[in-house]
């Protein structure tokens, strides 16, 4: 049970002007009144920490209090497009983020310090493709408001600030240098991962608020920034980092069979590399490197390719797999060097699993020291040492370096942004400087976000986009650009969940503010302190919850037989029941859950429930102050969090 931190006071005691000390020495005298205080409860709402850690700053709790029924759906409407409309409040990327997001927000959630978390990305997954299956749109854009913003890279950044934008009635016009529109969603992760009828039904969802698109379309070399600042109120720059590094090291940079991660990936995406020939070495274990891991074992290898269908001429453009080829697939001899431990990669552990059961060898503690070039100038070999930790620095034992044999070497360590055209934007490290209201430095009407800012997540690009849009929309309004809150996320409002239920406080008119407890003027007695606080597992009382094991999705594990030629999805979707029965563990970290403990254990009957029709999520409860003893019991039973022993200890 958690303890509460205020200093118990007897009730007949209770004078304002009674100072801690006055009570301590009562509190000695009179040990059996403990129990009783002036602080009565309140109701403070915080942002519990899944939110916190997700970069999109979802309401997480507030859409699995929909699926577990608490918060129910308007008439008419089912609750899964109910819980659609909560998740795309913050991210219009449900089946995707459900899918690819390594969710930060599970690592973040409390009830890890029960037994396991929440499984809040399944949950994601399934109302992402009920609401696909089910054809559901967005809601209208808002009214036209005559401004236009060029919005330029079609990537989560990009299209997600299409969708904020087209919200809030700004026109829209998306410009994209490939032909297809979903960034990295699209040309870097592969399809098995973010599955293209998906990811597509997602974006055309977007498309449909009215966004002009224009493919093809480089800014920089088909139209210059002059025209956009001429045509454009505002420009919002998504450009991510599409340029991998190369191959880290000499001899590395003119061998025609030495690429990197993007490039790879972007000729799997495109469909033209179907097989590799020989050996294949990546060098890095980032995520990156994981993806061009597991598609390098798909697409396995094909023996006697013929000089002009080499996997490296795909990668460069000069020719494209005849796909009637994969059926001479063989499993590929797949290896991935890493400078330290495997143990210490930064890729997530769950991918590494996945590729060394799919028949990847790691090679790790190794460093690439040169790329050996046979007479035609082709990599034959890389030149590794070993490495060791001496003294606590990685050290390189270059007299023991030796030759790996291969045919193809992806470098996987990093991305940059390339700023052909723009060079203005480069901050001398091919990434954009911006304010934290992610406006670019220098540049009144110019707004970023994503990985052109900082290489990160999917969910990071969107959650910045949706700051910048914020910024864009006040900067379109003359208005002076606001700082962002310490919790910067999508909360919970209680006025406007009042305002659904036709329950919106009077305007305040009185001039006088005591003895008004029954007035309809204010929200009595809560405090909103979502964007300041995050609620830890310590405040709550998790005594209430029971152990319960996470309902997982059924995850398909491949062996190096079946990973050659598969290209199904690894992770299945959860069922509805599952669904319903993982979103009742979450344990609605700092908000009323409507558990009636406070109800139930209060001494002094002092608690009750609103009446029916005056109840929301967050005002299920209420206390009469004249009954009250401040004994802090409703605080102690109630799991949450949500109340505190705060009135009247001010
Ligand atoms: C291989 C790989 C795997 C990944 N896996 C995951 C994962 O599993 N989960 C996850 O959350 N994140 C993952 N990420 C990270 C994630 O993809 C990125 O953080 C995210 O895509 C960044 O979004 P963005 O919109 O900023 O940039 P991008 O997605 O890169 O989009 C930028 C877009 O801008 C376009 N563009 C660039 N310059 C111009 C120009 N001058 N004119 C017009 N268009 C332009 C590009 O063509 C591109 O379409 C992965 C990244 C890679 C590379
Ligand atoms: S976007 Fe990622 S971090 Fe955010 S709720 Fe979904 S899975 Fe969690
Ligand atoms: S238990 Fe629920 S509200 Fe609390 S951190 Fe986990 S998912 Fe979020």
């Amino acid at each position: 049970m958690t303890q509460s931190n205020f200093t118990y006071r007897r009730f007949e005691d209770r004078d304002r002007s009674t100072t801690d000390n006055d009570i301590k020495k009562k509190w000695n005298q009179e040990p059996i009144t403990i129990g009783e205080s002036y602080a009565c409860p309140t109701y403070v709402h915080k942002t519990p920490p899944c939110q916190g850690s997700c970069p999109s700053g979802h309401d997480i709790r507030g859409w699995l209090s929909i699926v577990r029924g608490i918060d129910t759906p308007p008439e008419g409407m089912e609750w899964q497009e109910y819980a659609f409309q909560r998740m795309t409040m913050s991210n219009p990327f449900p089946a995707i983020m459900g899918r690819v997001c390594p969710a930060p927000c599970e690592d973040g959630c409390n009830r890890n310090e029960l037994e396991n978390f929440v499984g809040i990305n399944s949950v994601e997954q399934y109302i992402g493709d009920w609401a696909i299956e089910n054809n559901i749109k967005f809601p209208a854009p808002g009214a036209d408001t005559g401004k236009k913003v060029a919005v330029v890279g079609s990537g989560p950044a990009g299209l997600a600030a299409a969708y904020f934008l087209r919200q809030l009635g700004h026109g829209v016009t998306l410009f994209e240098e490939y032909e297809k529109l979903g960034g990295m969603m699209v040309y870097g992760i592969p399809d098995y991962r973010t599955p293209r009828d998906k990811l597509n039904a997602e974006i055309q969802r977007i498309l449909d608020m009215g966004v002009e698109v224009r493919t093809n379309t480089r800014v920089g070399r088909d139209v210059s920034v002059e025209e956009l600042n001429k045509d454009f109120d505002v420009i919002f720059w998504g450009i991510g980092t599409p340029d991998g590094r190369g191959v880290p090291v000499p001899g590395g940079e003119n061998a025609p069979n030495c690429t990197d991660a993007m490039a790879f990936l972007r000729a799997y995406n495109n469909g033209k590399l179907k097989y590799l020939s020989g050996r294949i070495v990546v060098i890095g274990a980032g995520d990156s490197a994981m993806d061009v891991l597991a598609v390098a074992k798909r697409i396995g290898h094909i023996d006697d390719v013929p000089e002009a269908d080499l996997p490296e001429n795909v990668i460069l453009g000069k020719t494209v797999h005849d796909p009637a080829m994969a059926d001479k697939r063989k499993p590929a001899d797949v290896w991935v060097t890493y400078r330290r431990p495997i143990s210490e990669a930064p890729c997530t552990p769950h991918e590494l699993k996945a590729v060394i059961d799919e028949g990847v060898e790691i090679h790790d503690s190794l460093s690439p020291m040169e790329v050996m070039l046979d007479d035609n100038g082709r990599a034959r070999a890389l030149k590794v040492a070993p490495t060791a930790i001496i003294d606590g620095k990685l050290t390189v034992k270059e007299d023991e370096a030796f030759e790996i044999e291969c045919t193809l070497i992806v470098g996987a360590t990093g991305q940059q942004g390339d700023y052909e055209g723009l060079e203005y934007l480069d901050n001398g490290r091919k990434l954009i400087d911006a304010d934290a209201t992610y406006r670019v430095m220098g540049q009144e009407n110019q707004f970023v976000a994503g990985d052109a800012v900082r290489p990160h997540l999917l969910t990071t690009a969107i959650g910045q986009a949706s700051v910048a849009v914020e910024g864009i929309d006040n900067f379109l309004k003359g208005k002076e650009i606001a700082k962002r809150p310490k919790v910067d996320s999508h909360h919970f409002s209680i006025s406007e969940e009042l305002a659904r239920h036709n329950l919106t406080p009077e305007e305040y008119t009185q001039g006088e503010t005591r003895g008004t407890n029954e007035a309809r003027f204010a929200i009595h007695n809560y405090e909103d302190r979502s964007d300041a606080e995050i609620i830890g597992a310590d405040e709550l009382f998790l005594g209430h919850f029971d152990f319960n094991a996470i309902n997982k999705r059924k995850e398909t594990e491949l062996n190096p037989e079946q990973v050659l030629s598969n290209f199904e999805e690894r992770f299945s979707t959860l069922d509805e029941e599952s669904v319903r029965k993982e979103a009742d563990r979450c344990m609605s970290c700092g908000m009323c859950f409507e558990c009636d403990n406070c109800v139930i254990y209060c001494p002094q009957d002092a608690i009750f429930r609103v009446k029916k029709d005056e109840r929301t999520i967050g005002r299920y409860v209420d206390t009469d102050y004249t009954k009250c003893i401040g004994c802090h019991i409703c605080q102690d039973v109630c799991p949450t969090g949500y109340i505190k022993m705060g009135l009247g200890s001010y």
